[in-house]
Order: C-alpha cells, then structure tokens, then sequence
C-alpha cells in the first residue's frame, strides 16, 4: 500500500501537513523545523496577510473573513495554495501551516496530484489554546511570534529578528478568538479523522513550549 509513503529516506524531502487549532504554535514550530530540515513553509495565513498589506483584490476580500474568524472560502484558498505548491522551491518537499483547513481543501489538495507523506496534529487543552492566542503577538514587518507571557521578545514591542514592530492581530480579540475556535472545530477537526484512516496521522502533544513540540516533531518524522 501507498508506495510513495516510503519515498523519503531522509527527512530533508518530505511533504508535510501541520495540522490543529489556532494558538496550538503550529506557525512558531513550522518555522523553526522548516530552518532546520530546509523545507519550505507554506502559511496561507502569512500569505494572506501578506496579500491583504499590499491593498491586492484578493487580500482586501481575504481580509474582511478573516478579521472576523472565518475561513476565507475554500475557491480563493483552494487557488492561493496551488499557486505556490507549484513553485520550484516546493519541488523537494514543504510543510504546509494553515492549509487544508476543510475537507475540500484537503480534498482538492488530492487532486493536485501532490502525495503528502505525514500529518502532523498538534494537540492541546482549549485552556491553554485561548491563553495563547489572547498573549500572542506578531512581527509587523517579518511574521514572527510572540506571547506577552511565554515569548518575551528582548525589547518590548520590538521583533528580536528583525526590530520590526509587534503588534496584536486583529484577529486575536476574544470574541474572533471564540470564533476561531468554532470554526476550527466545525470545519477542520473532521480532517483528523480524514488523514487518520489514510494512516497518515501523527499526534504531536503541543501543551509545552515551541522547543519542546520541535524535538517531538523531529522525533515523530525519524519514526
Ligand atoms: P492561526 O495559525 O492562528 O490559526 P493563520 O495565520 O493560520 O492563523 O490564519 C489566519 C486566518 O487566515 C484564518 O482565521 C482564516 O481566516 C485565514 N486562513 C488561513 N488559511 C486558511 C485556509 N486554509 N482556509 C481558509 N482560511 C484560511
Ligand atoms: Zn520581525
């Protein structure tokens, strides 16, 4: 069965999926294993913000979902994502952060014809979920994230990486927070259970820190 699952040997050239709730430091954790192995990381949230600074159609649109905690619907994501799943630099493997979020995601992401080797899912209390996203703070000007409590930066209110300025996304108030949260579990829970009966699924206990999930995720990827 799935002979493409024994396609890597090393774990320099595999295909990822993170998969969890928001505040579950999917993003934090992408990145750093992404540096580490030399995969791309593909976070259709970062993309999106991206598009939505820029004052682009799609990023204005994309915008106004997500400032509320919706999803942005599947025909834009679905084609944002296959746009940058077909660049050069995913050609050797990518971990995918924020993406599929549905069935149909995951669904058309099939289709593309792209066989993913592993799922990650990032696994935690909700307690600890919404004292995450409510401390989070995010680099204006690189992404990077941070957490009032957990993750101090060195100076207050500035990015270690690049001295960009940290700010609380829109998206981050409690009532979007909720919102998330619902939606995560209406819509993106169910592709535990997907990915699960393919035997693609790995669970990752993500209530320590960020170092803590990347020893793990390294650890499950050498299994
Ligand atoms: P978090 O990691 O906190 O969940 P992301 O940065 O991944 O946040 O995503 C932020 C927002 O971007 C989501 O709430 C949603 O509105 C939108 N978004 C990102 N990825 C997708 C996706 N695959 N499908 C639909 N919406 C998405
Ligand atoms: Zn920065």
């Amino acid at each position: 069965m799935k002979a493409w699952r024994r396609r890597q040997d090393t774990l320099d050239n595999m295909r990822l999926i993170f998969l969890g709730p928001p505040g579950a430091g999917k993003g934090t954790v992408a990145k750093k294993v992404s540096q580490e192995l030399g995969l791309p990381q593909i976070s259709t949230g970062d993309m999106l913000r991206e598009a939505a600074k820029e004052g682009v159609p799609l990023g204005r649109k994309a915008k106004e979902y997500m400032d509320r905690g919706e999803l942005v619907p599947d025909e834009i994501i679905i084609g944002v994502l296959k746009n940058r799943i077909i660049q050069q630099d995913c050609k050797n493997g990518f971990i995918l952060d924020g993406y599929p979020r549905t069935l149909l995601q995951a669904k058309a992401l099939d289709a593309f014809g792209i066989p993913v080797d592993r799922v990650l899912h990032f696994h935690l209390s909700e307690k600890t979920l919404i004292e995450r996203i409510t401390g989070r703070l995010t680099c204006r000007n690189c992404g990077a994230i941070y957490h009032k409590k957990n993750i101090k930066p060195k100076v207050k209110g500035k990015c270690d990486a690049c001295g960009g300025v940290l700010y609380k996304r829109e998206d981050q108030e409690e009532q979007a927070v909720r919102k998330r949260l619902e939606v995560y579990r209406r819509q993106t829970r169910p592709l535990i259970v997907f990915y699960q009966k393919k035997g693609m699924l790995t669970t990752i206990d993500a209530e320590g820190t960020p170092e803590e999930s990347v020893e793990k995720v390294k650890i499950a990827l050498r299994k």
